[in-house]
């Protein structure tokens, strides 16, 4: 029989998140000839539903409520178990983000399932890779009988082409939300503009270096011209040079992107933690001693604030 694999898409600020794409692609790689299901929660979320279909869904399920208006333990996971009770899927597969963190263990844990969590790449269709130790090296995990659950790290398993000559295969799946146990009162949004730092394909990221909260707006610059985002140490956050929800690291965010460019950091183990498996590194410190330089791919000795300007300048001339 067939195998039916449900992807979770998440959808942020009215559009998806294009690690929901990401995860159409693994469910494909896990088995080719597989169903994909794809599952969207929300308020109004009909209209963009097809986008997952374009990206290599056989077909979509939306549930639109107002209570699925912002991600709830309670909501999503009440929705999830019944689709998953109704689809009978052999595995399901979502970002490995603050939702997917949250409902994957939680509906796994409840269903009696194995959970593989933060996978990276797949290895003939069940062999999953993870890093372990803050990404000093990976593992390779596989589940073996059973509904399978997967969280895929943003930017590492790359999506299929869009093809938006595919439409249709929308349908609306009828369960009735009860009532929440949890309120969202209101959402302060951080970082309402700009690039996803999570999902970002370029990262500049600044450190104690620079020395001010005006002078990240010199990342920004940068950041801006490249179509990137901005990140930060610690360090830079601890000295309210920029918010937390910048933070990268063992206890900030994790990313992946193809290029990080790092500012005026020292490149603490906390801090490589999480970005040390990004494609290219960059790093721009006057101390050559810097331990950013060990694990970057083109370092620049010298003083950020000469050389973070003439990079903006010079990116302009060619970046279109
Ligand atoms: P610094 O270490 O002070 O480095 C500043 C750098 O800027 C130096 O290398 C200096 O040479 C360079 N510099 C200064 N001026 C210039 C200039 N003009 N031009 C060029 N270079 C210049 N940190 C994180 O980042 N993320 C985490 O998630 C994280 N989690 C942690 C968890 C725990 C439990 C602990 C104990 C620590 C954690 N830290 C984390 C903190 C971490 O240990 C470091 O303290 C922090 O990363 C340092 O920030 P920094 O590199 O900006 O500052």
């Amino acid at each position: 029989m067939m195998a039916k694999h449900l992807v979770i898409g998440e959808i942020s600020n009215g559009a998806f998140r294009n690690v929901s794409f990401e995860a159409v692609a693994a469910a494909k790689m896990m088995d080719e000839s597989a169903e994909v299901v794809g599952v969207v929660l929300g308020e109004s979320v009909a209209s963009v539903a097809e986008e997952m279909v374009q990206h290599g869904a056989d077909r979509v399920l939306t549930v639109e409520s107002e209570k699925l208006k912002e991600y709830t333990p309670d909501g999503y996971s009440q929705v999830l178990m019944e689709i998953i009770e109704q689809e009978k899927p052999d595995a399901i597969v979502m970002g490995h983000t603050y939702i997917g963190r949250d409902i994957a263990p939680k509906i796994a844990s409840k269903l009696g399932s194995g959970l593989v969590s933060d996978a990276v790449a797949i290895e003939g269709g069940s062999t999953f890779i993870r890093p372990i130790y803050s990404g000093k090296a990976f593992e390779k995990v596989a589940i073996e009988e059973g509904l399978q659950f997967v969280t895929i790290r943003p930017n590492n398993i790359p999506a299929l082409e869009k093809d938006t000559g595919k439409s249709g295969n929308v349908e609306a799946f009828n369960v009735e939300v009860k009532d929440l146990q949890t309120i969202i009162k209101e959402v302060v949004r951080n970082t309402s503009t700009g690039v996803d730092l999570s999902e970002a394909s370029i990262i500049v990221s600044g450190g104690r270096g620079l020395k001010s909260e005006e002078n990240f707006k010199m990342l920004e610059d940068l950041a801006d011209v490249l179509n990137g985002a901005v990140g930060a140490s610690r360090g830079a956050c601890d000295a309210e040079y920029c918010d937390y929800a910048m933070q990268i690291g063992q206890t900030g965010k994790v990313v992946t992107p193809d290029l990080y460019i790092a500012v005026g950091l020292s490149g603490a183990i906390q801090h490589v933690a999480g970005m040390s498996n990004s494609k290219i590194i960059v790093a721009i410190n006057k101390d050559p001693e810097a331990e950013i330089f060990q694990i970057a791919d083109y370092g620049i000795v010298g003083d950020l604030f000469d050389i973070v300007p003439k990079l903006t300048e010079e990116f302009k001339k060619v970046v279109v």
